[in-house]
């Protein structure tokens, strides 16, 4: 049974040296963050406002969807409008008039700017304020930038839910306390960790985002919030205005992490540990036994990771710690210290970590290091497979359901699977 992550922001990491590098970069944009917001919230609709890039990477990242209405579209500027030919504003409302007519499902509309949007600097908080003077109450217009100029691709769902919190209702100040869980989480994990908090005693619990945008939770001094993904900072500023207060714990990923995070609600709910223990012990031992075969192949494997989701430091210290793996660079686009600040402890000590990406002096440190498997975007997994690397896409890491106890060997299974499916490859060559 794994022990509980002792919760202290000091140690391993901490003080390690990063190495910061301001170079090209391979990263999606935000916009990609469309494709599991547009799932959650079922009610809402995002409007890109961009060119036909923009449009071609939503309809291929989000698949064809065949059995619904599609609840995102690309209102694509075309080369008029670059030009300054014509009037964006009023095609705009056209667009969205037309949209909005036509699906009356639609309660929360969010107008999302692009690359090309800023550089023609399209006021979209402008439009959003205009059109939401003609269509509330039936339709909240909001906005946000899912750019791709100095953001990666998880940005996108930080700057979707910040434009959200000035929306959420203020809870009443004699209010009893209540517990968010703040970040986008699939349905079935939502649900085991809200049928957890509830065993535990914490009724007055809540979700960010909801999944229906008619269901704000209340916010306000009496709010306590956990993050459930490692970035969003721009969500925790917005939230700390509204009154709200962190709760400052590892992330929910493995066995350990899982643990942590929902013990730090636990004590700052007043639950005694024995209600703990037996609300979560049973999952604990459960995960613990299924992560055991992953253990047994991934122990000792290095694993190399690319700056992308900015998941990687969370999931460097479960594949470290509870699974055993090497870790010979740890990447990410931005390293948040004070959200970061138990998973920085918890990794083992000397672990290069770095922020930023001058690609091609990276590539050349993963070549040098030689690790069993690399987490990269998409756009480097081709390439380094040639090259004889295995590859994990960072991507999937964000769309699969990977938070909790039950899901721990799932996010084990991801690394576990190409890693195999590799060596089997080798095999074959060998007897061949
Ligand atoms: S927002 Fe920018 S980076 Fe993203 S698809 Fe559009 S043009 Fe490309």
């Amino acid at each position: 049974m794994n022990a509980i992550i002792p919760i202290k922001p000091t140690g391993g990491c901490s003080d390690a040296p990063v190495l910061r590098e301001r170079g090209q970069r391979e990263v999606f944009c935000g916009l990609t963050g469309i494709i599991w917001l547009h799932r959650k919230i079922q009610d809402a609709f995002f409007l890109v406002v961009g060119s036909r890039t923009c449009a071609h990477l939503i309809q291929s990242a989000a698949g064809v969807m065949i059995f619904a209405e599609p609840r995102f579209a690309t209102a694509i500027i075309d080369e008029r409008d670059l030009a300054g030919l014509a009037d964006a504003h009023a095609e705009l409302d056209r667009v969205v008039k037309r949209l909005l007519e036509r699906r009356p499902d639609i309660k929360m509309l969010f107008l999302v700017g692009s690359c090309p949007s800023e550089v023609i600097k399209l006021d979209l908080s402008r439009a959003a304020e205009r059109l939401s003077k003609e269509f509330l109450p039936n339709v909240r217009i909001l906005n946000y930038s899912g750019s791709g100029i100095e953001t990666t691709f998880t940005q996108g769902e930080d700057a979707c839910l910040a434009s959200l919190v000035p929306q959420l209702p203020a809870s009443q100040s004699n209010a009893v306390p209540s517990l968010m869980v703040v970040g986008t989480l699939p349905d079935v994990v939502e649900d085991q960790f809200a049928r957890r908090f509830k065993e535990m005693g914490i009724e007055n619990l809540s979700f960010f985002p909801p999944r229906n945008s008619q269901s704000l939770p209340p916010v306000g001094p009496n709010t306590k919030y956990l993050l459930a993904q490692p970035f969003l900072g721009d969500t925790s500023r917005a939230l700390e205005e509204r009154g709200a207060t962190l709760l400052s714990a590892p992330f929910p990923f493995g066995v350990e992490g899982t643990t942590a995070w929902m013990q730090t609600a636990a004590n700052a709910f007043g639950i005694s540990q024995e209600k703990f223990d037996q609300v979560t012990m049973p999952a604990r031992e459960r995960a613990t036994r299924a992560l055991e075969k992953h253990k047994e192949k991934l122990e000792g494997k290095k694993i190399f990771f690319f700056p992308d989701s900015q998941l990687e430091i969370p999931l460097a210290r479960f594949l470290a710690r509870e699974l055993g793996m090497q870790l010979t660079e740890v990447g990410t686009p931005y390293l948040h210290r004070q959200h970061l600040a138990y998973e920085l402890a918890l990794l083992p000590e000397h672990t290069q970590l770095s922020e930023g990406q001058d690609v091609d002096k990276q590539l050349d440190r993963c070549r040098a290091a030689q690790p069993d498997i690399v987490v990269c975007g998409l756009g480097l997994a081709n390439p380094l497979e040639s090259e004889g690397f295995t590859t994990k896409w960072a991507i999937e890491l964000v769309f699969s359901p990977v938070h909790g106890y039950e899901q721990s060997a799932d996010l084990a299974e991801l690394f576990t699977r190409p890693i195999v499916r590799r060596m089997k490859i080798q095999r074959e060559a060998v007897c061949s």
